[in-house]
């Protein structure tokens, strides 16, 4: 339904119904009523090329590792983006990595890169489950920068297990008398991980590389441009004022604006740096002002009216509503992390969102292309013959997907990733962007149903008795 004076274009219709520039709903939500549009940087107006970016986060961890003492057969190893999805569990006590649903019953689980068996599954999981909320054992591996974190604990626990000097054991390896566990080794990763980020050698390394590692969009300018005339806008990222500020926004983002002396911060009706979300969407911390000249914090907590064209570190949700005089319920925020994003936002500040899953166009090109079945028969069907064919093209689709399969699925089952986007996320598409498809008076539109009585796959038996099996995406 088109309104508001808004009169689509051929190509624009075209796009509209083309899954590649689409934007999904979970629940409804009116455009013409949101006040302000909130974005998170890194993954959502900074989009990363993936693999190349993965393989810089996975080169970096794995020599930061080999030099605080891991073995250096470990340099053997390079990025595969195929084994990695998105949203697996590591099991610190038993090294394994899991694909859960959002009840922690497990779809998938390998020990290094071996897949393991129904019967071996049960021998770590008696129940074929984890108390995934024990989240002292359990890690949920949920950003894209978790991705190469991810793959560097398959090569890490392969490693250990073939290499001859190590002996295997149920919680770790044993090397001469000395015991590394899988806990040890993960925390070894993940301060591997904040080394990397924190000391800020990822970001030289983006930046050095800047074309290799970061898409131009330059539809991004038009789209903060559009957005700024029927709303406000603000920025909230985990990113430092300088790489925000120096290099990232403005040299990369920014570059093809017609305009190239107007500052990408005017965009903004207010920037706010070193979030530390989640903590930001609860009490958040200190708000203070940053030095636009030289990039220092002023001291002290700000508690002015909002600045146009001042930046700010830290603060909270509560701050951003205060100082831009605006609704948590009139606020569209769009990230990338289903946790520290969409799930905080909703569920602490009742915001609307939008979250942003680059892996929806793979993920839909897979789905529209290989889950369609057809039959044909004249009598009453092999109902056996049809389940066989029908496990055969799940498995064939989820390979298609890569070594994990689909982040949103397992066979017909849904992973607690997709449970969470299904309940935290309002909205949902491969990129921001795709908000340009849309007039900012549009209704998106959540289908009303009572609760979900369908299953997924959907069998028409027409005059003919001919099987049609189709699984209607999302
Ligand atoms: P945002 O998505 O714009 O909020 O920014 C994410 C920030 O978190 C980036 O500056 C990343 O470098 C940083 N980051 C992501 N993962 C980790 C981690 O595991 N440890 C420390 N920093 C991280
Ligand atoms: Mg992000």
């Amino acid at each position: 339904i088109f309104f508001n004076g808004w009169s689509p274009r051929k190509h624009q219709l075209s796009v509209l119904f083309s899954f590649d520039y689409r934007v999904f709903v979970n629940r409804s939500v009116t455009l013409e009523n949101i006040k302000c549009y909130g974005f998170d940087m890194d993954y959502t107006l900074a989009a990363y090329k993936s693999p190349d970016y993965e393989d810089l986060g996975f080169e970096l961890l794995r020599d930061r590792l080999v030099s605080i003492g891991y073995p250096h057969e470990l340099l053997r190893y390079n990025y595969d983006p195929t084994f990695p999805t998105r949203g697996l569990v590591f099991d610190t006590m038993y090294g394994n990595l899991l694909k859960v649903d959002s009840n922690g019953n497990i779809l998938l689980c390998s020990h290094g890169f071996t897949f393991l068996k129904r019967d071996k599954i049960h021998d770590y999981y008696p129940n074929n489950f984890i108390q995934r909320g024990n989240t002292d054992r359990f890690y949920i591996l949920n950003t894209l920068f978790n991705l190469s974190e991810t793959y560097l604990y398959g090569c890490l626990v392969e490693l250990f297990t073939r290499c001859s000097r190590y002996v295997n054991c149920q919680k770790g390896f044993k090397y001469g008398d000395l015991f590394m566990s899988f806990r040890s080794m993960f925390q070894d990763v993940r301060d591997a991980m904040d080394y990397v980020h924190d000391t800020g050698i990822l970001k030289e390394s983006t930046l050095k590389n800047l074309d290799k590692y970061v898409v131009r969009d330059p539809n991004l300018p038009v789209l903060l441009t559009r957005i700024k005339e029927v709303a406000k806008v603000f920025l909230a990222t985990n990113s430092d004022y300088n790489y925000t500020e120096v290099r990232l926004m403005n040299v990369s983002i920014f570059f093809s604006y017609k305009n190239p002396k107007k500052q990408w911060r005017a965009f903004f009706d207010l920037v706010v740096v070193d979030t530390r979300k989640p903590l930001f969407f609860a009490e958040g911390t200190v708000l203070r002002q940053v030095d636009t000249n030289t990039g220092k914090l002023r001291i002290g907590t700000y508690t002015g009216d909002l600045q146009h064209g001042t930046v700010y570190s830290g603060g909270s949700s509560d701050i951003v509503c205060d100082l831009l005089d605006v609704k948590g319920k009139d606020i569209l925020y769009v990230g990338d992390h289903i946790f520290g994003d969409i799930l905080k936002s909703k569920k602490r500040q009742g915001w609307k969102t939008f979250l942003v899953v680059p892996e929806l166009a793979k993920e839909l090109q897979v789905w529209t292309e290989k889950s369609l079945l057809h039959f044909s028969c004249r009598e009453c069907p092999d109902i056996s013959a049809i389940q066989t064919r029908i496990k055969v093209v799940t498995y064939r689709m989820d390979l298609s997907y890569g070594q994990m399969g689909s982040l949103l699925r397992s066979g017909s089952r849904q992973t607690l990733f997709a449970s969470q986007l299904m309940r935290y996320a309002d909205l949902y598409s491969s990129t921001c962007i795709n908000l340009l498809h849309y007039p900012f008076s549009y209704l998106f539109r959540a289908q009303s149903v009572l609760v979900s009585f369908s299953s997924d796959m959907h069998v028409i038996i027409n005059r003919d008795m001919h099987l049609l099996f189709h699984q209607i995406p999302c």
